[in-house]
């Protein structure tokens, strides 16, 4: 049985996931907070993304650039006069609404405004008869562009020269340390370089809990191969995204591409297509998968009148390599992850809460259960101590053992370790899997190996 995003969120709450942040002062709207179980599941995701796109691949490195950069890197991209969005005002019931999603929601997602004029999407408002979603009135201001970018200051004067942004996307560090990493890693175009982080933006509409936020993190990847060899790429990285959302368990079915049509493309790419998954409030963007040309690495290159070319050593051809940019939230993959793998069980006529994530993602590997907390808890402790080293371990000796097991397959721990009598005597422990309720038995000192070998992506 699926869950609701009132019940997730609620899920999330209890079981230490997510908090609202500043909660005892009435929170701030749309910020949350990863508690200990959270960060666990966040982490682990970024591990998995790192690995497969940085570790594993052959092609790419990783970075960690600033937040904070010179304010040209964000005029040169063009963030500064175009990361807008589209904002409409219901003069009705002063409800705000970015006005390409009032059409994405009318159209159940067959129409996506992306890259129309203001006028066009005003006059698609009003001749769908498009109402707002708060209070039906179908009297709406013009639209107003409102950039997205979060302004600070640098240093102790609040003067224009001291201006800040934090960063929109987590790309224009890596496009500015183009250069630094092929050179520093002797990287031969076809290469990437990834990084993940924290990125910024002053949502109009943010909501759906952690779908859409002001302060999110991106795990993002840039792709830098020759020109005529773009599309190409573009359709690999495409397969590669895909196939690592599967191989992270997320079902087909709740999987699917769109790719953007040739009107919804920004002027500078060539082809781009979003995976989208099916959130409990419907399809949403989960990943976007664009060719971006030599669009950015070229304005940089006349921003900053620096030379941003590769040399080609085999042809000695010069060139601004093309772009693939593979982007990924990693807030969007966690909930898709948690819908995904949240699931209410029927057991013998009892309801079993079960979170089925990969083990490999799951916040605690192993829970430690002594199975009387007078006589079993020293060697339980002893056990705990010893698997905590290697991997993320829960121990828990309060309540009955049919407790302690709903709780830790509720929050997803793919092995029990039960301490009993037995372990004391003959040193091996019953060992329950979550997802088949199966037990057998195992000597202690091959728990480790037993739980290695199954954590495995
Ligand atoms: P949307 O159309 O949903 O606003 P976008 O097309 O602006 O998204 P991109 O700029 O392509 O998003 O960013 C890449 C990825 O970063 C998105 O696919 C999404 O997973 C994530 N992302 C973007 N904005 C947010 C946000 N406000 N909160 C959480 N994740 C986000």
């Amino acid at each position: 049985m699926k869950l609701s995003m009132e019940e997730i969120v609620n899920y999330c709450k209890q079981y230490g996931f997510i908090f609202q942040s500043s909660e005892i002062y009435g929170g701030l709207s749309n910020t949350w907070d990863y508690g200990p179980l959270g960060k666990e599941l966040k982490e682990n995701i970024r591990q998995a993304w790192w690995n497969k796109f940085i570790r594993e691949n052959p092609y790419n490195y990783g970075l960690d650039s600033a937040i904070l950069m010179n304010p040209e890197v964000w005029v040169a991209s063009g963030h500064v006069t175009n990361f807008a969005d589209p904002l409409i005002d219901c003069k009705k019931c002063k409800m705000r609404h970015r006005a390409d999603k009032l059409i994405e929601e009318f159209t159940n997602g067959q129409e996506t405004a992306d890259g129309w004029s203001n006028e066009k999407i005003e006059e698609y408002i009003k001749v769908q008869g498009i109402k707002c979603p708060n209070c039906n009135s179908q009297d709406f201001t013009p639209i107003r562009k409102f950039n997205l970018l979060f302004e600070t200051h640098q240093g102790v004067t609040e003067e224009a020269k001291s201006k800040v942004y934090l960063r929109g996307e987590t790309a224009q560090g890596i496009f500015m340390n183009f250069l630094n990493v092929q050179r520093t890693m002797r990287a031969k175009v076809p290469f990437g370089i990834g990084q993940t982080g924290k990125s910024f933006r002053n949502e109009i509409t943010p909501g759906n809990f952690i779908f859409r936020t002001r302060e999110f993190e991106q795990m993002e990847l840039e792709f830098f191969c020759k020109p005529s060899t773009d599309l190409e790429w573009f359709g690999y990285w495409k397969s590669f995204c895909m196939n690592f959302l599967k191989d992270l368990g997320l079902k087909k079915d709740n999987l699917r591409f769109r790719d953007h049509k040739k009107e919804e493309l920004s002027f500078y790419s060539k082809a781009t297509s979003d995976i989208e998954y099916l959130y409990p409030m419907g399809w949403g963007e989960l990943w976007g998968i664009a060719d971006r040309t030599d669009y950015d690495l070229s304005v940089h290159e006349n921003h900053s009148k620096h030379e941003l070319k590769y040399l080609d050593p085999e042809t000695n051809e010069k060139y601004i390599p093309y772009v693939i940019e593979p982007s990924v939230g990693l807030d969007r993959l966690f909930l898709a992850l948690l819908c995904d793998a949240l699931e209410k069980d029927l057991i013998n006529d009892e309801e079993r809460l079960v979170l089925k994530l990969k083990p490999a993602l799951a916040p605690y590997k192993v829970v430690v259960l002594p199975l009387m907390k007078k006589y079993h808890s020293e060697k339980a402790l002893e056990i705990y101590a010893m698997l905590s080293k290697y991997f993320p371990c829960s121990y828990d000796d309060a309540g009955s053992i049919g407790k302690r097991y709903r709780r830790s397959d509720a929050i997803g721990t793919p092995f029990a370790i039960t301490i009993d009598d037995n372990t004391l005597k003959e040193n091996v422990v019953t060992l329950r899997d979550r997802d088949t309720m199966q037990q057998i038995t195992i000597p202690v000192n091959e728990i480790n190996d037993y739980v290695k070998d199954n954590i495995i992506l």
